[in-house]
């Protein structure tokens, strides 16, 4: 079932509940007031008749000691019409309960009057047919005579009102259920709109669409569950977006891999082959044999520094402080012997949270890169400096520079700009796929700045 039907139902079963108990308690109320009224002057009216009745007994002759039965008749039939044009309904009974006189349509059981005594007075709401009379029972002192004298009230209309009140009310109650549902169903179509819309994303997101949103048609919880359901679809889209990208990195991975295998595995089997099939002399065997020497030392080397990416993928860095002076200390050492460049290294002192040999790594690469892309003789610059938000490295060079459109992907491995260029310098664009990867786990990255042909500055902030 709908929750927007189920919704609508509970407020109908609570409206129809609020509309007939209030009805038949309304319509109760107004009923218990009006025979209450009318009992009060029933009674009334019982002891202003005994009253008259007791009046009209004095004004008997003398000569009775005793009220004759005649004279109450008379005295009976006198106040039965009391002057007025409808006659009440009365009935006088003597000591016996014996009935003395009786109106026309006075047709009731002598139950009441077998409860009255000579000091009660008492009465009782009755059916006869389909009307109801208030019967009241009253004893009248008269000449030595206790007479009991009941009257009945028709108060048929009273009831009649109720079962008007109740019809009415019905009429009510069922023309207000039905605008009520009318209403509702509006309201809860409203209020579960948001349901609504989160069910289609999540349908259109079930089948794919992971940029489908909800729309926020609310500002209440429905609305936070919107914002957080968005909230989730995009930390789900940019997951799935990074898992993607992944996949097509290792993709790629796999295709520059065995592209990069495929060279120089082709030139060994090649000379390995002429040096099996021919006769070479001294020089062209050598040529050969040296050939598949520097391939393989190439391929030796990529296997190392695959290997060295993997490891450093799986691991975590031990940081520790780490004086900047010994990493420059340890560059100025390694690069003292190169004399085909000029390597000016500047750097303020300070500590920072590295792991000693994974840093000077990142470096030596860096540096190496800078000889590579640099022509003979020209200046390598190795800086480092504090920043506000860390300690700053940097290497820059005056070499051939790097295009913007390539700045973006050298950090990809296998990825050369120039590859004729790289494999010439037993390049295989693994060095700074490593330095990224040992960035991360200090959580920096490369900063690249590059204009062709005027040369590169890379750089990377640690944190102290
Ligand atoms: P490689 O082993 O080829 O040096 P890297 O991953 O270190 O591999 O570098 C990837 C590519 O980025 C290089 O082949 C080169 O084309 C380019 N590159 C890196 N550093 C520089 C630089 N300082 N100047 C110009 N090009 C550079």
């Amino acid at each position: 079932m709908k929750f927007s039907f189920k919704l609508l139902l509970c407020t109908m079963i609570v409206m129809a509940m609020a509309l007939g108990f209030s009805g038949f308690y309304f319509v109760n109320y107004v009923f218990e007031t009006s025979l209450e009224r009318e009992v009060g002057q029933a009674l009334d009216e019982s002891s202003i008749l005994s009253f008259a009745f007791e009046t009209a007994a004095l004004n008997v002759p003398a000569k009775y000691s005793i009220l004759p039965d005649s004279t109450v008749e008379e005295i009976a039939s006198n106040l039965e019409r009391g002057g007025r044009s409808t006659s009440r309904l009365l009935r006088i009974s003597g000591e016996e309960k014996n009935v003395l006189y009786a109106s026309d349509g006075f047709e009731t059981d002598n139950g009441l009057l077998k409860q009255t005594d000579e000091s009660t007075k008492s009465y009782r709401v009755i059916e006869i047919g389909d009307k109801y009379y208030i019967h009241t029972s009253v004893a009248v002192n008269t000449l030595d005579r206790i007479l009991y004298l009941e009257t009945m009230r028709d108060v048929s209309e009273v009831f009649e009102e109720r079962e008007m009140g109740f019809s009415l009310y019905r009429k009510v109650t069922i023309v207000m259920l039905i605008i009520g549902t009318l209403i509702m169903h509006f309201i809860a179509s409203l209020l579960t709109k948001p349901i609504r819309i989160l069910t289609r994303a999540t349908k259109r997101m079930a089948a794919g669409d992971y940029s489908y949103r909800a729309e926020q048609v609310s500002k209440d919880e429905l609305g936070q569950l919107t914002t957080d359901f968005n909230n989730m679809a995009n930390a789900l889209e940019e997951n799935i977006e990074k898992l993607e990208e992944e996949i097509e990195a290792r993709e790629d991975f796999v295709a520059a891999f065995a592209h990069e295998l495929k060279t120089p595995l082709t030139a060994i089997i090649g000379y390995a082959d002429m040096l099996r099939s021919h006769k070479l002399d001294e020089e062209k065997s050598f040529m050969s044999a040296n050939y598949i020497y520097t391939e393989g030392k190439r391929l030796e080397a990529m296997s190392f520094r695959l290997l060295d990416i993997i490891v450093t993928k799986r691991n975590e860095a031990e940081l520790q402080n780490v004086p900047v002076e010994s990493v420059f200390h340890y560059l100025q050492e390694m690069f003292a012997t190169d004399e085909e460049m000029k390597f000016t290294f500047q750097y303020e002192q300070d500590i920072v949270r590295a792991e000693a040999n994974l840093i000077k790594t990142v470096l030596v690469n860096l540096i190496d890169n800078a000889c590579k892309a640099s022509e003979a003789g020209s200046v390598v610059e190795v800086n480092g400096h504090v920043q506000e938000d860390g300690y700053r490295f940097e290497v820059k060079d005056y070499g051939v520079g790097i295009p913007p459109e390539e700045q973006r992907k050298i950090t990809k491995a296998f990825y050369m700009v120039d590859k004729s260029r790289a494999r010439s310098k037993n390049g295989a664009g693994l060095g700074l796929a490593l330095c990224a990867e040992i960035l991360s786990l200090h959580h920096s990255e490369l900063e690249i700045e590059s204009e062709p042909g005027k040369g590169t500055c890379i750089s990377f902030v640690l944190q102290k």
